[in-house]
């Protein structure tokens, strides 16, 4: 590859120099090349809440959370995010993502241990088969740092067994007896978590099933340990094109020069990045944030995909917004901004219906002959039916007999 690193634009840099001293406080031991090995980030992850205490000065909120959270979900935060984390406001957007609250403890009504009906659709452990073409193959349970709002805790919590040889065997064989899959969604836990040559263990296998015609991988590697992504793991993956990355970025200040750097190198290498952001009350339920969030990941190259409400998950009420919010960020976002800014909102249905996208209404009034719309600034405009209904194709038998 031949990417010249000085042609690059500079990095944002709006938080390294906050970053960098938090860094310098909270690991002042740790080397620069410590620092951007994975493996010491995740052996220097912090796990406790003691730990995390010696750390930074909690909330009582947040110390109650940790206590009463210890024996439902992971704590697990890199150093990296960790130094992300504003150590004065307790609405930081990562400290939210990171550090539990007491309000995660509780369980409310209408909340489920499986929100997504996930369980009765694995027909082997790592596999959930939803959706008529494609699958979700879920690598390993562990992630870098535990999201509060994780919608899969019921995996990640630690309890499940973790996916060994046998039940990643299955999987494997699950998608290769069933050619209507053609594209696979690796996912986990954090697939990036698994050394290069289990990776491969998984990808060259799928790769070599003629009917998966692509593979996504959902990983929040880029996010909060972007030290992981170096050329060798974008080589490996450009091996195994057309593969995208879907990562998860929530905030614009998330977008680190670290951060970008991840997502820039995947993209020279040829791997195509998304991003699925989720919707989270008081962290980023605003459309100046999403609508940052958007431009700073699509100045990286990476494409806005999803907008997720939040799922009907066990602990997660406090971070739900009511279905409004989402459709008026999507309306002060489209025609406002860049149409590749703007993403799908989706509600993935409680009980296991599958995603379904929805947007504002644009549509007032409907007549046999005519749409009347209100575009993105209010104005009414007429759409006129034509007179010809008729759109069967007469080339598809002939396409279709090639
Ligand atoms: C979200 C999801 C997918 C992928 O959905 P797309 O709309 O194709 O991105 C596949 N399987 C499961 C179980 C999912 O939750």
């Amino acid at each position: 590859m031949s990417f010249d690193e000085s042609s690059a634009p500079a990095p944002t840099g709006r938080c390294t120099g906050q970053a960098q001293s938090r860094r310098r406080e909270l690991f002042p031991e740790a080397t620069d090349e410590q620092w951007s090995d994975w493996r010491w980030q995740m052996r220097n992850a912090t796990r406790d809440g003691s730990a995390l205490a010696k750390k930074l000065s909690l909330t009582l909120d947040e110390r109650a959370g940790i206590e009463e959270t210890a024996a439902v979900f992971r704590l697990g935060i890199s150093p990296y995010y960790l130094s992300l984390i504003d150590p004065e406001h307790p609405f930081c957007p990562v400290r939210m993502q990171a550090i539990p609250v007491k309000a995660e403890a509780r369980k409310r009504r209408g909340e489920l241990r499986d929100p997504l009906g996930e369980d009765p659709k694995r027909p082997v452990e790592a596999i959930v088969h939803k959706y008529p073409d494609r699958v979700l193959f879920l690598a390993l349970d562990t992630c870098s740092v535990y999201c509060r709002h994780c919608t899969r805790r019921r995996i990640t919590h630690g309890g499940e067994a973790e996916l060994n040889k046998t039940e990643l065997a299955k999987g494997l064989e699950y998608v290769r007896t069933h050619p209507q899959v053609r594209d696979v969604l690796l996912s986990g836990g954090d697939p990036f978590l698994l050394s290069e040559e289990r990776l491969e263990q998984i990808l060259a296998p799928l790769r070599a099933m003629p009917h998966v015609e692509m593979i996504r991988i959902g990983t929040r590697i880029p996010v909060c340990l972007p030290m992981r992504v170096t050329e060798s793991l974008a080589k490996l993956l450009r091996r195994h094109a057309p593969l995208f990355v879907v990562t998860h970025f929530n905030h614009p200040k998330e977008i680190t020069p670290e951060a970008r750097r991840a997502c820039e190198l995947l993209v020279d290498h040829g791997v195509p990045v998304e991003n699925q952001a989720v919707l989270m009350r008081r962290l980023n339920s605003d459309a100046r944030i999403i609508t940052e969030l958007s431009h700073e990941c699509l100045k990286m190259r990476v494409r806005p995909y999803y907008l997720h409400q939040m799922d009907v998950a066990e602990g997660l009420e406090h971070l739900r917004t009511p279905l409004e919010a989402g459709v008026r960020i999507i309306e002060q976002m489209r025609g406002w901004t860049t149409g590749l800014a703007v993403p799908h909102l989706a509600i993935d249905l409680p009980g296991g219906g599958g995603k379904v996208t929805v947007q504002p209404d644009y549509v007032t009034q409907r007549r046999p002959t005519e749409t009347v719309f209100r575009n993105y600034r209010g104005e009414p405009y007429v759409y006129p039916e034509p007179e010809e209904t008729d759109c069967s194709c007469p080339y598809d038998e002939v396409w279709r007999a090639r």
